[in-house]
């Protein structure tokens, strides 16, 4: 098939956005687009190209003293009636406009252009993000060549409406269990009502004041919150167990451990089960190529919310932060879109970054 991705179309990141969107690459299916990116890199003199699954990953080797990835997920969710791209004034519509392959764009077109970037730089393209960690290109990659992803820093190009968000909240989820014993409702003095004992482990969460940290300047906001409730045997039965999961998201100054430890201690008296843990990122910022990187957005940075797959790179060691033109809130909506401006601003700022001597 022929490749859309032609030298015109990779010299403009706006026409590059849009021949990416026009490749179908929904998660599981991104075999084509997977194959355009790489043939795109293959022939680049400067670059080395590597590929695992549909993970494509290009690297300079210029011998600089610090190495940065640029790294952006090829697949979207699937279509809701916005493929291929439509382009009405400024603004590029189309499933994966935003989130990311306007990032993706950045990346592809600084690898074929950017011949002598400032460090050396390595390209990471990735399979299936927006699905099961276990297809994560960059878990992936992660666990089959680690070596791969040494760097000294790492911008994902992930929509931020062209912020600098950095690190990301840890996200723990546990299941609370209340204890009772089961009576006819009719005689409910000889039973204990665990759903009635659920009411201290909720007077708990609505009396819980989130702890807010500012770490290298980017503020953060913890949050505990039940998310589900589940109890009840039948309409005449004293019920004997109630389950509250709830919902820690937590600030990067604490680990796992610490997460799970300040739970507990919420919840000191109750049966805790914990259910999943995913601990978060520190920004990272006193990192030289991240304070470079900065200073070429020339805006302060904020604490990133939500779990990334920057935490992914922080695990490995790697400090990241999240940068990208799409507008978070339109991702995964069927209106999704991109400025084609918010477009060319963000990729002057990176070659900005990269280029200067
Ligand atoms: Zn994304």
């Amino acid at each position: 098939m022929e490749n859309p991705l032609t030298p015109e179309v990779l010299a403009d990141p706006v026409a590059l956005t849009r021949a990416l969107v026009d490749i179908e690459s929904v998660s599981l299916n991104e075999q084509a687009i997977a194959d355009h990116v790489e043939q795109a890199l293959r022939g680049v003199p400067h670059l080395t190209t590597f590929r695992h699954g549909n993970t494509v990953m290009a690297r300079t080797d210029l011998g600089r003293a610090q190495r940065v990835v640029l790294a952006g997920h090829l697949d979207t969710v699937p279509h809701n009636d916005n493929f291929p791209s439509t382009l009405r004034g400024d603004l590029l519509y189309g499933c994966g406009t935003s989130d990311m392959k306007s990032g993706v764009a950045y990346a592809l077109h600084l690898a074929v252009t950017l011949p002598e970037p400032r460090y050396d730089v390595t390209y990471f393209f990735y399979e299936a993000e927006e699905i099961e960690s276990t297809y994560n290109g960059l878990f992936l990659v992660s666990e089959a060549h680690p070596e791969w992803l040494r760097a000294d820093f790492a911008v994902l190009l992930e929509p931020t409406y062209g912020v600098v968000e950095a690190g990301c909240q840890g996200t723990m989820r546990a299941i609370v269990t209340t204890h009772g014993e089961r009576a006819h409702s009719a005689r409910s003095w000889r039973g204990v009502n665990a759903i009635h004992g659920a009411g201290e482990v909720l007077r708990r969460l609505q009396a819980y004041e989130g702890r807010r940290v500012t770490i290298d300047g980017c503020a953060y906001r913890e949050g505990l919150n039940a998310v589900r409730i589940v109890g009840g045997v039948s309409g005449n039965v004293i019920p004997d167990r109630c389950e509250i999961e709830v919902n820690f998201r937590f600030a990067p100054d604490r680990d796992a451990a610490e997460a799970e430890a300040h739970v507990r201690e919420v919840f000191a008296g109750f049966d805790l089960a914990v259910t999943d843990m995913a601990p978060g990122a520190l920004p990272g910022l006193d990192n030289p190529a991240a304070r470079e990187f900065l200073t070429a957005v020339g805006a302060e940075p904020v604490g990133k919310l939500g779990w990334t797959d920057v935490a992914r790179f922080a695990a490995m060691g790697v400090p990241a932060l999240n940068f990208g033109p799409g507008d978070p809130n339109l991702a995964h909506h069927r209106d999704e879109h991109v400025e084609i401006g918010k477009i060319r601003d963000g990729a002057a700022t990176l070659h900005r970054w990269l280029a200067a001597v």
